[in-house]
């Protein structure tokens, strides 16, 4: 099955990197969200996030790091989004784990990244809800 960030990530099509190495390559998102937004694509596919593996997620979270601090201290951004979107319904577009490093500047009008708004839930039950989510 053909998988554009596959592609991408091992350099068959050719794309704005910024840096390679074994594991991944970062690029600049076609259509960026602000001055420098770029993309971490892993070389090793996972559908998302939540099925990447460990190895996987360290060395993807440890570049976006890195590069989150170059958007700060090269390109004057002074914050950083670092997003990685999980299925459709949270806006996944592309089927191949990817994280975002979107810079962010003073001035720049909207500072809600998400488009979730948080006003209009009522307050959960949040004892009952946090054994559901119960990690161990
Ligand atoms: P997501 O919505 O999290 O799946 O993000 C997919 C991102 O990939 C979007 O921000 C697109 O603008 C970006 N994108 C799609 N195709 C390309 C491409 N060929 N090169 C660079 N970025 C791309
Ligand atoms: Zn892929």
């Amino acid at each position: 099955m053909s998988c554009l960030f596959c592609s991408i990530a091992n350099g068959e099509i050719p794309s704005a990197t910024i840096y390679e190495d074994e594991y991944l390559r970062v690029i600049f998102d076609i259509n960026p969200a602000s001055y420098g937004h770029a993309l971490i694509i892993p070389k090793t596919h996972s559908a998302s996030l939540l099925e990447a593996d460990d190895e996987t997620l360290e060395h993807v979270f440890k570049t976006a790091r890195k590069l989150g601090n170059k958007m700060i201290s090269e390109l004057g951004a002074e914050g950083v989004n670092v997003i990685a979107n999980c299925k459709e319904a949270a806006g996944q577009t592309i089927d191949h784990f990817h994280v975002h490093v979107i810079p962010r500047y003073t001035g720049q009008p909207e500072k809600d990244v998400l488009h979730i708004s948080q006003d209009e839930l009522e307050k959960p039950d949040f004892e009952a809800l946090a054994v559901k989510l119960a990690l161990n």
